[in-house]
């Protein structure tokens, strides 16, 4: 069965689109922070501020030169920090090669980080805190799996991939106790030793890799839940463009030994935006309530 990633984003977007609908004085705010022109970022910044004009949240898009230095960059984010009228900053990664990542990003005030990057975010998921900010491409597969009534408590789950971004916050999210979370969770890398054995002990695999259909039928429990993370170009003269987007799972291989599986495109991708506009709202919320008892 497909687990409709795309579907459940746009219930999530619709309650908060209705939310934000009456009551409020303003709108809330995502700057968004893009440095150069590399092509699937500026595709991805795109996809996230049109999806904040449709549900009522107002975007700011920063472009900055590739060539930026990182004390410039830094300025530019404390800018945003310090408007009020911010709420969230999101700074699109990954970055040119002569910035650093985690010291750009940890100037971003953890309060406006909604994209759960900032270490004191990252270290209060770590630390079992369920009201932080987390990373939304884990977020949204969580959220995407507890709105699909899948539960994972006392589960094998196995992330592939230990990337800041999605791997490990993956393994912290569902390794706290509560709801949609309790799992127990393997985590495994480019280093990892028998990978098939331990991937058929799995009953959930969640596939976060960047190489294209690593995930085939032989590696999967008859049953399992399947979550592609992965988004890979791949050439294909049959289409148009020249190329296709899959993902780290072959889809259809897996698709008929395995319970639910993630498409790709229109599973894990929606989840992350959505997640995005979640984070935002919570910021909006909570920035409102601080306001008003002050
Ligand atoms: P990274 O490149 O940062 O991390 C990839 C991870 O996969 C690393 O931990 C690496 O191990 C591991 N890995 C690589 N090769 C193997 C292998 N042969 N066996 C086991 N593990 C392996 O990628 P990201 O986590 O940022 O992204 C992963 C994928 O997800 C990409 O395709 C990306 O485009 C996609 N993505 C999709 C999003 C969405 O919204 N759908 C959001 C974010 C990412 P090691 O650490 O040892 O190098």
């Amino acid at each position: 069965m497909i687990l409709d990633g795309k579907q459940i984003a746009g219930e999530i977007q619709q309650e908060i689109k209705q939310a934000l609908s009456s009551g409020h004085t303003r709108m809330p705010c995502l700057a968004v922070v893009l440095v150069g022109e590399n092509p699937p970022s500026v595709i991805y910044v795109n996809r996230k501020t049109k999806a904040c004009a449709e549900v009522g949240i107002k975007s700011i898009k920063k472009e900055l030169p590739a060539n930026i230095a990182e004390k410039a960059l830094i300025e530019e984010i404390e800018q945003l920090n310090n408007d009020p009228a911010v709420d969230g900053i999101l700074v699109q990664l990954p970055l040119p090669h002569h910035l650093n990542p985690m010291n750009v990003i940890q100037h971003i005030n953890a309060e406006k980080d909604v994209d759960g990057q900032h270490p004191e975010n990252l270290g209060k998921l770590f630390m079992g805190d369920t009201d932080t900010f987390a990373p939304c491409t884990p977020l949204g597969i969580k959220v995407m799996l507890e709105r699909s009534n899948i539960d994972v408590s006392g589960q094998h789950v196995l992330v592939i991939g230990r990337s800041n971004l999605v791997g490990k916050p993956m393994a912290a999210l569902l390794m706290q106790t509560g709801p949609g979370a309790n799992a127990t969770v393997t985590v495994a890398h480019s280093r990892t030793k028998n990978l098939k054995e331990i991937a058929m002990t799995a009953d959930v695999i969640i596939a976060a890799i960047g190489q294209p259909k690593f995930v085939t039928a032989d590696m999967v429990k008859p049953g399992a839940v399947i979550v592609d993370v992965g988004i890979n170009k791949i050439d294909d003269s049959t289409k148009g463009t020249g190329y296709q987007i899959v993902g780290d799972v072959d889809f259809d291989a897996v698709k008929d030994k395995c319970s639910y599986i993630t498409p790709v495109p229109g599973g894990v991708g929606p989840m992350t935006i959505a997640m995005l506009l979640s984070n935002t709202y919570k910021s909006f919320l909570r920035r409102q309530a601080i306001k008003s008892q002050t």
